[in-house]
């Protein structure tokens, strides 16, 4: 008997335990394996033409064992050799859901078996013993796989008659709530392929009973068996859309991409023209575990044809829409291409350009049509938009921009730029913006006083990529964008202006004073026009802000980026008057005055402190001060 690897064993336990309440879609699972398996080997009868198959070879088949308690589903397709079954059944590295598992222990099973299509071992949920009979394609031995849970499993040559793989579930006995034998009876299966399995594309057949009145006679009826074909075939994205339930389409995602929760919205188009092509596009509700992780891979399903190409077609798909999935049937693509021609294909091109302004579309209409619907949207995908405005140096921005959602403080809630700019002042110059770590913080930012003031809108950025994407804007419709922690924020009259200018001069060598004795953290020490109760507060001088410093030097690499920072201080606190006369008297004690100020500024900004024990050490020591 052989060990199942860790991981498996536990994912393993996590079926069989399970109380999972949609036991059924076990069938599903292993239907789609069938197909998928067939799939390999009619991919390869297209495109090498050397196996000497047809399309119509291939079938699925369900066979339900009342007296024997067994369900057997069988298929033709590529199989599986003896190491494949070992690799494949005995270890499934799907770590992942593990991890999840283990982080959300209080969570239910649902969620998790819903989140990662747990494919294979999905059949413990309902069998206490799973034997896999399997013959790889081409190959002369066929090899049987056994297991009855989490013992371990067993590998044993066996015969078998043609290439394929052929799974026998042996049901688990029922309970008072639980009845497995009804995955013995015919309706229970036929309505679950019809449910689930539908749109496969080969036939799934099973022996159905069924009854005639029997030849001469008016009331006599005698039983046949007929071998059934279950599913339409018709793949869902080649129907018509106004013949497709709602219900049909989220079953289909939800089977296809393993996702638990029914699609946010549906993108279902086709084209004929220059590129013919049917597209079934889906927004997920929620972002996948590793959505912002280098683990998640973007791309379409490719099929040509109706058969599958390509699982990941990332060329259909512009970084910035990552989260789309769905697929691409058309008929204009050669089967045997591969991945490097695909790259550089002209119709493929066209596609990709077409599902661009589609999705974009789509999103725009959430976003008028349907506000909440769109703002969880994006929340969940949201920050992908804005990355998409900061790369490639702001190629995309005109596709995004209207997209973009920043909290408002007018508002106190979610808001696009349009609005914002029909909302301005007149007299208004800039699209203003703060930026920190929430809400919260930056609504207390110092900096923030005097546009408020104003009665202007400030929107708060809270993602370390809104700064870096606003920058990439520069405008919308015509209007700048400006950081409250900018120096000009174009608040004041050309008087005020000058009066600044003047108090500034007056106080040059205080200013200069403190700057130097802050030795170089500062480019400038400065009597702030923005603040009007708050004693100090940060801004900078150049192209990088204390945001943007805190991000750059977040990241990976050992260049440490600095902000030009500029202490600014309110003239009209009384804190103003005390440096003053400092610096008439007590020289020295500027100095400390200068360092004090200066670290509370950078606590206001978030940003972490080089020695909170000195901190804490001087304003004792003002504490004490007799
Ligand atoms: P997944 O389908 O998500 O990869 P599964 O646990 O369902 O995970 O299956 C694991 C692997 O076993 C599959 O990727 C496939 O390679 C192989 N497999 C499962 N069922 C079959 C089958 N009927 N025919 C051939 N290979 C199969």
């Amino acid at each position: 008997m052989k060990q199942f690897k860790a991981e498996s064993k536990r994912l393993l336990d996590l079926m069989i335990n399970s109380i999972y309440t949609h036991r059924e879609i076990f069938l599903r699972e292993l239907i789609s394996n069938a197909s998928d398996a067939i799939d390999k080997l009619y991919y390869r009868t297209l495109s090498d033409g050397d196996t000497g198959l047809n399309r119509d070879d291939f079938c699925i088949n369900i066979l339900p064992d009342k007296e024997n308690r067994t369900l057997t589903i069988s298929d033709n397709g590529c199989g599986m050799t003896k190491e494949e079954l070992e690799n494949n059944l005995g270890t499934i590295a799907k770590s992942g859901s593990l991890n999840f598992k283990k982080e959300n222990e209080q969570k239910e099973d649902i969620e998790i078996i819903g989140q990662f299509g747990v494919g294979f071992y999905s059949a413990f949920m309902v069998s206490e013993k799973v034997t896999v009979l399997s013959k790889a394609f081409g190959s002369e031995e066929a090899s049987k796989w056994e297991s009855t849970g989490t013992a371990g499993y067993t590998i044993e040559p066996c015969e078998k008659e043609s290439h394929g793989t052929t799974i026998i579930l042996k049901l688990k006995p029922d309970t008072e709530d639980n009845h497995y034998d009804e995955f013995l009876e015919t309706y229970t299966l036929q309505n679950l392929v019809k449910k689930y399995s539908d749109y496969i594309r080969y036939p799934i057949k099973m022996d159905v009973e069924k009854s005639r009145l029997k030849g001469g006679t008016k009331d006599e009826y005698e039983t046949y068996t007929e071998n059934e074909t279950l599913n339409s075939m018709v793949p869902i994205w080649r129907k018509n859309k106004n013949e497709i339930k709602e219900e049909e389409y989220n079953e289909f995602y939800k089977n296809k991409f393993m996702d638990y929760t029914d699609p946010a919205k549906v993108i279902h188009s086709s084209t004929e023209g220059t590129a013919t092509y049917n597209a079934l596009l889906f927004i997920p509700a929620r972002a996948p575990m590793n959505f912002y992780t280098k683990d998640y891979e973007k791309g379409l399903q490719l099929y040509s044809n109706g058969v599958l190409i390509m699982d990941k077609c990332a060329d259909l798909l512009p970084d910035y829409f990552s989260f789309i999935r769905g697929l691409v049937d058309s008929q204009d693509l050669s089967l045997n291409i591969s991945r490097e021609m695909l790259q550089h294909d002209r119709q493929l091109k066209i596609i990709a350009g077409r599902l661009e302004k589609k999705i974009k579309s789509e999103l725009e209409s959430m976003l008028s049509n349907e506000r909440e619907k769109y703002e969880e949207f994006f929340k969940n995908f949201g920050l992908q938009l804005k990355y998409g405005v900061y790369q490639d140096f702001g190629a995309h921005k005109d596709v995004l921009q209207d997209l973009l959602l920043f909290y408002s403080s007018g508002e106190k809630k979610l808001v696009t730029l349009k609005e914002y700019v029909s909302r301005m002042k007149e007299g208004q110059k800039f699209i203003y913006y703060a930026c920190g770590e929430n809400v919260d913080r930056v609504d207390k930012l110092p900096q923030t006083e005097a546009v408020k003031e104003k009665g202007y809108e400030i929107l708060y950025l809270t993602d370390g990529v809104d700064e870096f994407s606003i920058r990439m804007l520069m405008k919308y419709d015509d209007k700048e964008f400006k950081s409250v922690s900018a120096d000009d924020l174009g608040l004041e009259t050309e008087e005020e202006k000058q009066a600044a200018a003047k108090q500034v001069e007056e106080n040059k060598d205080m200013l200069n004073f403190m700057k130097d004795a802050l030795k170089g953290k500062v480019k400038q020490v400065i009597l702030s026009q923005k603040l009007k109760t708050h004693p100090v507060c940060l801004s900078t001088d150049g192209a990088i802000s204390i945001e943007m410093e805190k991000v750059l030097n977040s990241m990976p690499t050992d260049e440490k980026v600095t902000a030009q920072r500029v202490l600014e201080i309110n003239a009209n606190h009384p804190i103003f008057k005390k440096l003053c006369s400092l610096y008439e008297n007590d020289q020295d004690q500027l100095k400390a005055y200068a360092s004090l100020l200066y670290t509370q500024a950078l606590l206001i900004e978030g940003v972490t402190i080089d020695d909170p024990v000195e901190f804490s050490n001087q304003i004792c020591g003002l504490m004490t001060k007799e």
